[in-house]
């Protein structure tokens, strides 16, 4: 299906039928086919962690869309559920016995600058009860320059200051960028 928004660069124009952004971006996502997604997919030494990213442009930005479940839930109330989630710039969700996601590389980095100003970091991940559910909106990437990626959840939160990757563990669920 193609984007109405995809092409419209003058937010004004997208703006002036709603009362703010958030509706403009709510009402996407409620009737609007994602022009790309990522289906996100643990693996045997993870666990049964599924979820989807949606990717909506609109104007010059894209709102992102995170559904996730099956992520680890402690019962100890001082462990962190918050994880990583970054854009690799691998596209393949493959890798070897002890990195099963090596193939997906670094965050997405164009670029070169450092962690956190890569084009592919993103927010972290809030568990609640080991599901998570996000949004925001963003014009670090163009949605073209992202189909094929990957999208990587960690294991742990990101701390947006230690090199290249903020610290934030192992790879624990990874899903590829297709267009719709
Ligand atoms: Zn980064």
């Amino acid at each position: 299906m193609k984007n109405p928004y995809i092409n419209d660069e003058n937010m004004d124009e997208l703006y002036s039928n709603y009362e703010n952004p958030g509706r403009l971006f709510l009402e996407t996502a409620l009737t609007q086919m994602p022009a790309a997604y990522a289906e996100l997919m643990g693996n045997p030494g993870t666990g049964e962690i599924n979820g989807i990213v949606r990717f909506y442009p609109i104007g010059a930005g894209v709102l992102v869309n995170a559904e996730v479940y099956g992520l680890p839930a402690g019962v100890n109330p001082c462990t962190s559920d918050i994880f990583g989630f970054h854009i690799h710039e691998g596209h393949s969700c493959t890798g070897n016995e002890s990195d099963p996601y090596a193939n997906t590389g670094g965050h997405y980095n164009p670029t070169l600058c450092p962690h956190p100003a890569h084009e592919g970091d993103m927010p972290p991940l809030f568990g609640y009860n080991g599901s998570a559910w996000m949004m925001y909106y963003t014009d670090r990437f163009d949605l073209l320059d992202i189909i094929g990626k990957t999208v990587i959840i960690h294991s742990q939160p990101d701390d947006f200051t230690t090199q290249p990757s903020g610290n934030s563990g192992a790879k624990i669920a990874c899903g590829t960028i297709v267009a719709v």
